[in-house]
């Protein structure tokens, strides 16, 4: 397996093409961006760890029967993944108040929901991923009803999966974002990454923030929150 040309560049990204069509390789970068990329830094360690958090989580989830692109790592940055269209919409799952959703309501962060909470954001930079309903989605042509209906169910079976996973690690998943692909042969298949970059994760003790927030909102230890993420980890998988 080969690395040929660069097809795509995000702000914490790369995505080159291979010799194999329908395989592309993904490369984590140290880049951080937050506020719809208004305020720009890096995180040391931050794209090693967020492959290898990634490479222990989509394994577990496979194994757990939910499908992913992913098939392998590669080395400290990079992953093999399968080559899938990202379909344009972030499927977010909120089990406590935080982040834009505390801020939207009026009400502070840190509220266990009674129900499970999904937001879809509409995946478009020059409108700062808005948060749209299943109506606008299908009016943009990004999923039909049917398909919404598994997109919900396959993030829903992912947040019962790593909420159990999380608690193992002494960890409240409070909430994530994933990305959704359909592979060439029309399946529907998690894609992206699934780290501290998109996740929120509170330790359940001290409820200290070990995700990416500790970078938007300037509280330090953000390399260390990412490690501690990653060394919790391979403890509770035995890896
Ligand atoms: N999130 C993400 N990428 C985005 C927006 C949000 O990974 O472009 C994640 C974020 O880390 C959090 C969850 O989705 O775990 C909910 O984020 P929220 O809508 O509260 O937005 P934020 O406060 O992060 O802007």
């Amino acid at each position: 397996m080969t690395k040929g040309a660069m097809l795509y560049e995000g702000k914490a990204k790369q995505v080159f093409e291979t010799d194999q069509p329908n395989e592309v390789i993904v490369r984590f970068k140290d880049d951080a961006t937050a506020f719809n990329a208004q305020k720009r830094g890096s995180v040391d360690l931050k794209g090693e760890m967020n492959n290898a958090i990634t490479t222990l989580i989509f394994e577990y989830l496979n194994e757990k029967g939910i499908p992913t692109h992913f098939i392998k790592k590669i080395d400290e940055r990079e992953q093999l993944v399968k080559k899938v269209n990202i379909i344009p919409l972030e499927m977010v799952v909120r089990n406590y108040s935080a982040g834009s959703m505390a801020q939207r309501l009026g009400v502070e962060e840190g509220i266990k929901s009674p129900v499970t909470i999904f937001d879809i954001c509409y995946k478009k930079d020059e409108l700062g991923d808005p948060l749209i309903n299943d109506h606008h989605a299908v009016f943009l042509g990004a999923a039909t009803y049917e398909e919404l209906d598994e997109m919900y169910e396959l993030t829903s079976d992912i947040n019962e999966i790593l909420i159990d996973l999380f608690d193992k690690m002494n960890i409240i998943l409070v909430d994530f974002k994933i990305e959704l692909g359909k592979t060439a042969d029309g399946k529907i298949v998690l894609a992206d990454e699934i780290s501290p970059d998109t996740c929120r994760l509170w330790d359940k003790d001290t409820m200290k923030k070990l995700d990416k927030d500790r970078f938007r909102r300037d509280l330090g230890e953000v390399t260390e929150a990412y490690v501690e993420i990653y060394e919790r980890l391979k403890k509770v998988l035995n890896k």
